[in-house]
């Protein structure tokens, strides 16, 4: 029809220029490998990002080419995140923790035609290069001129930046072309990759920083500990310039100490991270106590932020946890949990259970839960169905792959392979995962209520709960406990009459068993599949 607006191209490129115009001064700090802090201001990267996107494409990069990034949060990885798309590139997040097998079917299957590597990780990396088929040159950065290598063909960062100029016209001219990929951290089968579009990641950075989701302005200080190369720091080097906000980038110091010192002195106000990250940064606190109270939001998500933790820094420390979640296929983020006008009359502990979940969907995703017969269920608090979403920051199709009725129904939901419920005022909660769920004499049991509950004991620092085999009843749950620090003597009898009261009898674990540590996949949630072999190979006794 004539006369509507303008078909204006949503790009990456215009935050960049966006965050360059009003927030040039609005600075980037970077915890380098030494531990001294690199400090520019968002004008400086533009100019850096500008000659880096031009030398891309002195190097031979062109539209759609696959570029990898094999590096932790810094003002180069910032960099890349707009550079590889500016240069009409894909930029594509390596996991570091990735065996080399792993790394290298990744590599060659996202079939990356230059890898940037960090200096600090250029040992790891090798271990994989021989594998490696697809890549021309690398181009290292946090590196010394003289360091030993085996990869061929390298170049250094700061020459790429000093042999260009600025005299560069974006060539990401179309919102439709693909700008970043992720890989999933595939527990089961190959890792799949997500392939975000210029449109999608525009869209969801203003899904991110609407009112009511992770609102990132001019005002914040952000701290993204969520690595970059896990579902896109979820989001936050493209809402953060979006927003004009401050920006602490961590670099490899992503212990508790330091993360400590750096909310305190750089008086961050979001930080966001995985649940194992708060857990140690809360019993550091406890040893060594810092005023971390300008926070704001502390964002967490990746697996469930369990509700004595949030109890214990909101009441202990001042600080006002969000729980959130998503997936790398959702660029990624799907929920959020802020407290709403209606719950803040609730007394502390209801609001706590409110916290617990993982919130509403934002503006841009939309949810529904769905029955074993694929009947939609209920918004009732009760009834538990797999969840399903849709929106334009969700996958249509992994990379390469066909499109199968295991991730995506035949009418267009993304199948996420959580299983949760939802409150009528649409909070949802993950109650686990579909392969995670523990099924005993017909009937389901949480894995993730029953670790809840587990880790509201003050001995405990953390706990993850499997099916184990069961010839009466299928299947019945195990929890294996990893004390809090400190904590000598821990038994099986303390947690059951612990949680005793909370549960129908059929849902305590049938064996508890203190572990010196439980075993995470490379994105940092319990790892199951590894727990459950460990069981099997009679290693957990
Ligand atoms: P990833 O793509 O690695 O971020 O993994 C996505 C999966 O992590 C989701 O499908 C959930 O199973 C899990 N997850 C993410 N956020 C949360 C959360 N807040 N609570 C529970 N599980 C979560």
């Amino acid at each position: 029809m004539n006369g509507l607006m303008m078909d204006y191209q949503l790009t990456i490129d215009r935050i960049l220029e966006h965050a360059n115009r009003m927030f040039p001064t609005k600075t980037v700090k970077t915890m380098l490998p030494d531990g001294s802090m690199h400090v520019y201001t968002y004008a400086d990267a533009y100019k850096r990002i500008k000659r880096l996107s031009k030398a891309l494409v002195g190097l031979g990069v062109e539209i759609g080419d696959r570029v990898g990034t094999f590096a932790w949060n810094n003002y180069q990885h910032l960099e890349l995140y707009y550079a590889i798309p500016g240069a009409g590139a894909v930029c594509h997040t390596l996991n570091i923790r990735l065996s080399a097998d792993q790394l290298a079917y990744i590599i060659n299957h996202a079939e990356d035609k230059v890898v940037f590597i960090d200096g600090t990780l250029l040992k790891l990396y090798e271990q994989a290069a021989p594998l490696v088929q697809s890549v021309q040159h690398y181009v290292l950065f946090n590196a010394p001129r003289d360091v030993a290598t085996t990869l061929q063909n390298v170049v250094f960062y700061e020459d790429l930046i000093d042999g260009s100029d600025e005299d560069f016209a974006w060539l990401s001219t179309d919102e439709k072309m693909a700008m970043a990929m992720c890989y999933t951290s595939g527990t089961t089968g190959d890792p799949k990759g997500a392939l975000y579009a210029h449109r999608s990641m525009f869209l969801h950075t203003l899904g991110s920083n609407q009112a009511g989701a992770l609102a990132i302005s001019e005002k914040d200080v952000v701290l993204p500990v969520v690595p970059q190369f896990h579902a896109m720091a979820w989001g936050t080097p493209y809402s953060c310039m979006a927003g004009g906000a401050r920006m602490v980038m961590p670099g490899p110091h992503l212990q508790a100490q330091p993360l400590a010192r750096m909310i305190e002195e750089e008086r961050v106000t979001v930080a966001a991270g995985v649940p194992t990250i708060w857990t140690g940064l809360y019993h550091e606190l406890k040893n060594n106590p810092r005023d971390i109270s300008s926070i704001r939001a502390m964002v967490v998500g990746g697996s469930a932020m369990p509700r004595a933790l949030t109890k214990a820094y909101e009441s202990e420390l001042g600080v006002n946890v969000v729980h959130a979640w998503g997936m790398t296929e959702m660029s990624p983020l799907g929920t959020v949990c802020n407290l709403q006008a209606h719950h803040e009359a609730l007394p502390l502990e209801e609001q706590w259970d409110v916290k617990a979940t993982q919130g509403y969907p934002i503006l841009g995703v939309e949810m529904r839960i769905v029955g074993e017969e694929g009947e939609e269920l209920p918004w009732d608090g009760q009834q538990m169905g797999e969840l399903q979403v849709r929106g334009p920051w969700i996958i249509s199709q992994y990379f390469k792959r066909p499109i199968d009725e295991s991730y995506m129904t035949t009418d267009g939901w993304f199948r996420t392979g959580d299983v949760s419920k939802v409150s009528p005022d649409g909070y949802m909660q993950i109650t686990d995962r579909t392969k995670d769920l523990v099924k005993s004499g017909g009937e389901w049991i949480s894995s993730v209520d029953l670790e809840n509950a587990i880790m509201a004991h003050p001995k405990v620092m953390e706990a993850a709960v499997i099916a184990i085999p069961d010839a009466r009843w299928a299947e019945r749950p195990l929890a294996a406990v990893k004390p809090a620090p400190g904590v000598e003597e821990l038994t099986e009898a303390e947690i059951i009459e612990f949680i005793r009261d909370d549960f129908a009898k059929f849902w305590l674990p049938d064996k508890v068993i203190v572990v010196a540590d439980i075993p995470k996949t490379s994105t940092g949630k319990f790892d199951k599949k590894v727990l459950r072999a460990q069981y099997a190979a009679g290693e957990l006794q």
